[in-house]
């Protein structure tokens, strides 16, 4: 049986009327663009963030980028963002003119840590982008204390995380903004691109409004040099079918992802990190229990060479993984440093960048497809590799 590592169709097609529905609604409206649609759609998401605004943007990129032009950061600037993250939390940065300064993460939870951001902070810093990495929530409360005092804003990277809490309260909603995600492979996924961008400050959600469409109010009258991060109204009134259904997808994770640290930490020289030396795979950490929303099930296969060991032998028996993300951001040839001037090294980052790999979590997944992927990671410990 093929146990790929999304599927996204099952999740789809079970809502197929709805959705068809809602397709020929904007279809009849006449109306595609931002309006009622996303209206609706942005009341549903401010209440399931918990915060006073939320809008509805062209894609999580753009979430980021609106984000650091609303508050104004561009060159001369330097925004401390976690090295081992997706591209887009440090590509913003410099597409707005700053300069990201690339920061190690933690071992055990993937996330940007107070005491490592301190290590970067400078004259020039003018915000942080904590990344809540595969769905669990960075530990911002220290992270916060840190910044408030110097009045550096945090922008939540919260892209894999809707719906994820920190100490019981919704991600998004901590720092000064919060940036999601909506790409179909996302806990909450569009037929498309999307994103929604969050805040509690009315001046500046204003001014991310205003910035979303190209600075103009009104039409044709621009204030300031914005773009087009609009949202689509078929984008919005197809997700708003599937926000009532998203506790339950969130469950199917949560289910999934116990059962997998269930029977995989059975197997021999499996644990969690810091259970031990000589570790042979490590299982994820969760920080807080019902707290993590599974956007992905990272595992750690340490030794060289080990974790493509492991994952060939899984694509042999037609199991479905991915390496999210095998360079880190420091690494990447886009963000080399001038002739001159060396790398940083980042251990932690590069080390995990070499260890990690995710495995098919999403709701659907059936208890013979978590067996099977069970079953075949045994049956490569099993080899002695
Ligand atoms: C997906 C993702 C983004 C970008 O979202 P898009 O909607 O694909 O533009 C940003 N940051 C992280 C951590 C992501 O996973």
């Amino acid at each position: 049986m093929a146990v790929p590592l999304l599927d996204l169709k099952p999740q789809n097609l079970a809502l197929e009327p709805e959705l068809t529905a809602a397709f020929s609604r904007v279809l009849r409206s006449g109306y595609y663009i931002l309006g009622p649609e996303l209206d609706r759609f942005e009341a549903a998401m401010a209440e399931l963030c918990g915060v006073r605004h939320a809008l509805g943007v062209s894609s999580g990129t753009d979430a980021i980028l609106l984000a650091l032009m609303s508050l104004g950061i561009g060159p001369g600037d330097e925004v401390i963002v976690p090295s081992f993250t997706f591209f887009a939390t440090g590509g913003c940065v410099s597409r707005v003119g700053a300069t990201p300064v690339f920061a190690d993460v933690d071992p055990v939870t993937f996330n940007l840590q107070a005491a490592e951001v301190e290590r970067h902070l400078t004259p020039r810093t003018r915000a942080v982008i904590p990344v809540h990495l595969f769905g669990q929530a960075a530990d911002l409360d220290p992270l916060l204390d840190l910044l408030r005092p110097r009045g550096i804003p945090v922008v939540e990277d919260a892209a894999q995380a809707l719906g994820a809490r920190y100490q019981g309260r919704p991600v998004g909603a901590l720092g000064t903004f919060g940036a999601f995600s909506f790409f179909p492979s996302k806990n909450l996924g569009a037929f498309g691109d999307a994103g929604l961008l969050t805040t509690d400050d009315d001046a500046l959600a204003d001014r991310a409004r205003l910035l979303r469409l190209h600075g103009a109010r009104p039409k044709y009258y621009h204030h300031a040099v914005g773009a087009n991060f609009r949202m689509d109204a078929l984008q919005a009134a197809l997700l708003a079918v599937k926000v009532p259904h998203y506790a339950r997808y969130t469950a199917q994770r949560r289910a999934n992802a116990a059962d997998y640290t269930a029977r995989l930490s059975r197997l021999p020289g499996a644990g969690l990190a810091g259970a031990g030396q000589g570790l042979r795979l490590i299982l994820p950490t969760v920080v807080s229990e019902p707290d993590h929303i599974w956007n992905q099930y990272t595992i750690r296969v340490p030794g060289p060479g080990r974790r493509d060991a492991l994952r060939a032998f899984l694509t042999e028996r037609s199991i479905g993984t991915e390496i999210y993300y095998p360079v880190p951001l420091h690494a990447q040839p886009c963000f080399a440093p001038p002739p001159g001037i060396a790398r940083p090294t980042l251990p932690v980052s590069e080390l995990l960048a070499a260890e990690v790999l995710s495995l098919p979590i999403y709701p659907e997944l059936t208890a013979d497809q978590r067996t099977e992927v069970v079953e075949a990671i045994a049956g490569f410990l099993a080899t002695g590799r």
